[in-house]
């Protein structure tokens, strides 16, 4: 028989429990469900299950590497959202970049250090990208300027 290990807090090593985000979220109106820390409130730390499931989406987070998290998601995001890339194709060059296999290149498992190499990456990506975007205008502006066409 499978024993199924408890979860427990990186932080304080309590055991975390399963229970509503009433009172945890400013609004609930999701009904989404989290793992907390028992210690919780005095350790902040928590995360949400896989909607429908009780499987935690990632890692229990404390209020700073929850705040990493959603920034490193909003720059990653950006790769696919503006189409430099599609979204497989994003997952794949996260892996690639933090040498990880694809099923681990998720940010909600991650902790400072590789949120902190995903905002990174993924914001040099995108400046490098809208640089070249730009020289291609601008070339493609003075051809048209200069009579000549494509
Ligand atoms: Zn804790």
């Amino acid at each position: 028989m499978k024993r199924n290990k408890p979860l427990r807090c990186p932080y304080c090593n309590s055991v975390a429990i399963l229970r509503s985000a009433d009172g945890i979220y400013k609004e609930n109106k999701a009904r989404a469900i989290l793992y907390v820390c028992s210690k919780y409130p005095a350790c902040d730390s928590y995360v949400r299950v896989i909607p429908g499931t009780k499987i935690p989406a990632g890692s229990l987070a404390n209020k700073a590497l929850r705040a990493l998290r959603i920034e490193a998601h909003r720059y990653f995001d950006l790769i696919f959202q503006t189409g430099i890339m599609s979204r497989n194709a994003a997952y794949e060059w996260l892996a690639c970049m933090l040498q990880m296999p694809l099923s681990q290149a998720h940010i909600s498992n991650m902790g400072e250090y590789y949120c902190k190499r995903v905002i990174e990456e993924s914001r040099q990506l995108i400046e490098n990208r809208q640089i070249i975007n730009e020289r291609w205008r601008k070339r493609h502006y003075m051809r048209k300027a200069a009579g000549g066409g494509l």
